[in-house]
């Protein structure tokens, strides 16, 4: 009985890896939210779907658990990399009382490295990576969270930046880091890394913080070294003979 837990990459086919496409081609039943399972349409055609809506992942891993119990070898999927704020956890916990199935997670690239290079490389050094999600964890947690990377002078990922319920989370969140980092500090935003419509703007910290941004955005806040170069965001790696 076995179970794929597969990142998918940030968006289409080509930022795949092999290894996600040939765990594909040995399934009989794809889970995952609708959305991914249409981004690779074409590699899943006649093969058995389980399809959830969003916020209904545990139901979605119980059903892929079930079709691996019965028989079937089953393919959860995740945008990104499915071990970064996917699905590799859940199904892990889903199947604890089941040890039979086994689970291999296989790797993807999350949005922060591929958000990183459309933008230039401004994740080089050390970084921390903060959704500002609150569905999950307690806003206050969250708060500490963005304080201490700033504090830490860390490159800040933010994932989950914006959405309907939530559309002052990014001001608030950079209220926090302007406390620790100058307003001009150089930062970046991504939106749909991969995907039709991928865009990527720079900006400053002050800027960043009056920003209209949606879920579907990755965002980038330099260290206090990180700079812009011939238009891309890089931080120094350290190197003193450049
Ligand atoms: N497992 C995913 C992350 C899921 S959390 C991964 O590893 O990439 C969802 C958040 O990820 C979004 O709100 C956004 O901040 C970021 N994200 C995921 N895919 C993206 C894409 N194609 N373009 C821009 N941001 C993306």
């Amino acid at each position: 009985m076995k179970i794929y837990v597969i990142g998918l990459g940030p968006g289409g086919e080509e930022q795949m890896t092999l290894r996600a496409v040939r765990a594909l081609e040995q399934c009989d039943c794809i889970a995952g939210y609708p959305l991914y399972l249409q981004l690779i349409d074409n590699l899943i055609v006649g093969k058995e779907r389980i399809e959830t809506p969003m916020k209904r992942e545990v139901e979605r891993c119980a059903a892929a658990r079930d079709a691996a119990l019965a028989g079937k070898t089953v393919a959860m999927v995740s945008s990104g990399d499915a071990g970064v704020y996917g699905m590799a956890g859940v199904m892990h916990e889903v199947c604890e009382a089941y040890p039979d199935i086994e689970i291999e997670v296989i790797p993807g690239v999350t949005a922060a490295c591929a958000g990183a290079a459309v933008l230039g490389a401004p994740l080089i050094h050390d970084f921390a990576v903060i959704s500002l999600s609150d569905l999950l964890t307690p806003w206050e947690k969250i708060e500490k969270r963005l304080c201490a990377a700033a504090e830490a002078d860390f490159v800040i990922c933010l994932y989950n930046p914006s959405s309907k319920k939530r559309a002052d989370y990014l001001q608030r969140a950079c209220d926090y880091i302007l406390q620790y980092r100058a307003a001009e500090t150089c930062c970046g935003t991504v939106h749909s890394i991969g995907r039709e419509g991928e865009h990527g703007e720079l900006c400053t910290l002050a800027e960043l913080r009056d920003k209209k941004v949606d879920m579907f955005t990755t965002v980038i806040i330099g260290n206090s070294q990180t700079r812009v170069i011939h238009g891309k965001l890089v931080t120094p790696r350290g190197y003193k003979d450049v």
